[in-house]
């Protein structure tokens, strides 16, 4: 995000927003994952769902376009969303999207975020995969974006 402001008050104003956002905690935690076909974003999520303790085996939700994995802790749901075959973002009501990203007890992993752009929350972290020569992969995680 970014932001400009004319005076030290506006400043203030916005360092005040962003305390009482952490504070409520009111919205889920969404990552976005940027690249092409094999890139290595499913190949990432396997790692992330062990790091959240989930033992199942992730797959790419390619045709089912979202699974959802319980978790224990303050976070209680992992979506993992994989958006490639979504043609308008409309297609994601039906699946409850705006009340999962909602819900602060979710982390929410979305692969193919570009398709459903519009409809994308603003603070998404942003995690970019690019295929460099052979099993070479760069990964670019973008904080604050
Ligand atoms: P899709 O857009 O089709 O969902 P994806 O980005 O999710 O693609 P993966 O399903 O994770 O891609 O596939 C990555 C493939 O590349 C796997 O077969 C994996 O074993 C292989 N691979 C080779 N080197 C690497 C690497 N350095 N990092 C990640 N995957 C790698
Ligand atoms: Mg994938």
């Amino acid at each position: 995000m970014e932001y400009l402001t004319e005076n030290y008050l506006e400043t203030q104003e916005i360092g005040r927003d962003l305390a009482e956002e952490i504070k409520k905690g009111s919205r889920a935690i969404v990552f976005g994952l940027k690249g092409d076909l094999g890139a290595g974003k499913t190949t990432f999520l396997q790692g992330f769902a062990e790091g959240l303790g989930i033992k199942e085996k992730i797959i790419s939700p390619t045709f089912v376009i979202m699974n959802r994995f319980n978790i224990k802790g303050d976070f209680k749901n992992f979506y993992h969303l994989d958006c490639y075959r979504i043609e308008k973002a409309k297609e994601m009501e039906n699946l409850g999207f705006e009340e999962i990203i909602n819900n602060p007890k979710n982390i929410v992993c979305i692969e193919w975020p570009e398709k459903i752009k519009s409809i994308l929350p603003k603070d998404m972290i942003l995690i970019k995969f690019k295929i460099l020569d052979g099993d070479k992969r760069e990964i670019i995680i973008n904080y604050g974006k």
